[in-house]
């Protein structure tokens, strides 16, 4: 599927000869950072967890638990992150079961840019899950589906804002961006009403990103002044990737590449995986990869339908890491937290993060400690792999 000839062959290229336009810096994080990368530890638990226990409750469109998991959402970014900016999304639609009656879907859009960037100027690196959770079966939680991956979401989010703090205030102290390398941010999409509330269709199902996606590609961002900068025509435009969390928290996932354009994308989350797994630094033991395609499969991953598609439809870059299969607790009561393998959430934790941290090109502002030993024995390594 490619949106432009000329698009696609600039980013098929760059996954040999060189990065793409909007990660033109883009530099592997070294080991001692990768060791660095907290894990979400206790804060992830299912039944006491601060980030992941007040999600696993039902939380269908139109119901309290919909607003209680709201709270908990927005109240997370305004005291932990007060940086990050909050903005609601609000939409209504009718649904097979309200009987006409028009059920409130709320996405939430919490962002992080330069503070140097007027409307339209920063390029966002978007990471996307949804809260919503399945009406059938009733009391149904949806752990995989997906609570878990917002709270890797809420997690990553902390992980990266000390980063990211440090780059924003040297670069701004130094009086740099204005170029599409460093006008650089992240947002976090929580997505509203993904679910059917009967059957799948292209009506009953993904309220929240239909509505999201449509009000974002006809909401033009004011004009740019002055003009010298980078300018995106709208807020669909800012996303330089849209990167899609869902089903995860089962053991042994298997996410396959799913678009040859992100494939390169794909590659570098999977190298990841990699890394922190030689280094020790991933907990679960899976019989494979969870992102096994790297050195394969270019982008031929059976697809799925889900909350990417309306943005796709805009001419959105989309990296979706879902399993395939889906984990066999897939929209059956057992989808709840007694079911999560916490090493593999951990783990997603940590692959997530360090995706995030590298795609925000955060060496520039990380301290090797003993950097100069560091580099002699990366030699010495180098020496002994070439004999
Ligand atoms: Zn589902």
């Amino acid at each position: 599927m490619f949106f432009s000839l000329p698009h696609s062959l600039i980013l098929l290229t760059s996954a040999i000869l060189f990065q793409p336009p909007t990660v033109t810096a883009y530099k592997p994080l070294s080991d001692s950072f990768l060791r660095a990368i907290p894990s979400p530890d206790d804060t992830i638990d299912p039944v006491n967890g601060s980030l992941l226990a007040p999600l696993l409750i039902p939380r269908v469109p139109g119901t309290p638990g919909q607003k209680t998991v709201q709270h908990h959402l927005v109240n997370y970014f305004q005291t932990e992150l007060p940086r990050w900016s909050i903005e609601w999304q609000n939409s209504t639609s009718p649904t097979p079961i309200s009987g006409g009656a028009e059920i409130p879907f709320a996405n939430l859009i919490v962002r992080r840019e330069p503070p140097w960037v007027q409307p339209g100027q920063s390029n966002l690196l978007t990471l996307v899950a949804h809260y919503d959770s399945k009406y059938q079966p009733e009391g149904f939680i949806g752990a995989t589906d997906s609570a878990a991956p917002c709270a890797m979401l809420m997690h990553v989010a902390k992980v990266v804002d000390a980063h990211v703090t440090r780059m924003y205030d040297e670069m701004a102290a130094l009086g740099e961006g204005g170029s599409v390398a460093m006008d650089m941010g992240i947002q976090i999409i929580f997505l509203d009403g993904e679910e059917a509330f009967i059957k799948w269709t292209d009506e009953d199902s993904l309220y929240g990103s239909r509505a999201l996606a449509s009000e974002w590609s006809q909401t033009p961002n004011p004009p740019s002044s002055p003009s010298k900068f980078y300018h995106h025509r709208t807020p669909l435009s800012q996303i330089s990737l849209f990167l899609l969390l869902d089903l995860l928290g089962a053991s042994s996932p298997q996410v396959p590449s799913y678009f040859p354009t992100t494939h390169w994308a794909y590659t570098h989350l999977s190298t990841i995986e990699t890394r922190l797994r030689s280094l020790q630094l991933l907990e679960s033991t899976p019989t494979a990869p969870f992102l096994p395609d790297a050195n394969g499969t270019m982008g031929h991953g059976h697809r799925v339908s889900d909350d990417h598609l309306p943005f796709m439809g805009g001419g959105v870059e989309v990296l979706h890491v879902i399993p395939s299969p889906f984990p066999g607790v897939w929209h059956k009561m057992v989808d709840d937290g007694a079911h999560l393998d916490m090493p593999t959430v951990r783990d997603w934790c940590r692959i997530v993060g360090a995706f995030v941290l590298e795609w925000l090109d955060m060496m520039e502002v990380w301290d090797e400690p003993g950097e100069e030993v560091e580099v002699e024995s990366g030699m010495a390594e180098r020496k002994r792999w070439v004999a």
